[in-house]
């Protein structure tokens, strides 16, 4: 089973909308839907394993509305939060 750390907005903060994690992200692994924000999980993933750790989206929020989260990849190849 492998493992990573991915980040995810978080529900107890509440996002401001001014995407600057969309523009941070080197490698467009997040978009804003108007209802919140998509995050592109195997995008995100390929480069946190190449790059063995990506903080930028966390490190250009300042609301705190993204946090990491343990996600595990399925039989399908998604990521999947573990719970
Ligand atoms: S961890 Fe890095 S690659 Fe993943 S969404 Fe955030 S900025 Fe993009
Ligand atoms: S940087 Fe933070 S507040 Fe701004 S859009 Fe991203 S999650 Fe929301």
């Amino acid at each position: 089973m492998i493992v990573l750390y991915l980040p995810q907005a978080s529900h107890e903060v509440s996002c401001k909308n001014c995407i600057d994690c969309v523009n941070a992200c080197p490698v467009k692994a997040i978009r804003n839907s108007g209802k919140g924000l998509i995050f592109d999980r195997v995008g995100c993933a390929e480069y946190v394993a190449k790059m063995e750790e990506c903080l930028e989206c966390i490190t250009v929020c300042k609301a705190g509305a993204i946090s990491m989260k343990c996600f595990v990849k399925d039989t399908e190849g998604k990521w999947v939060r573990e719970t």
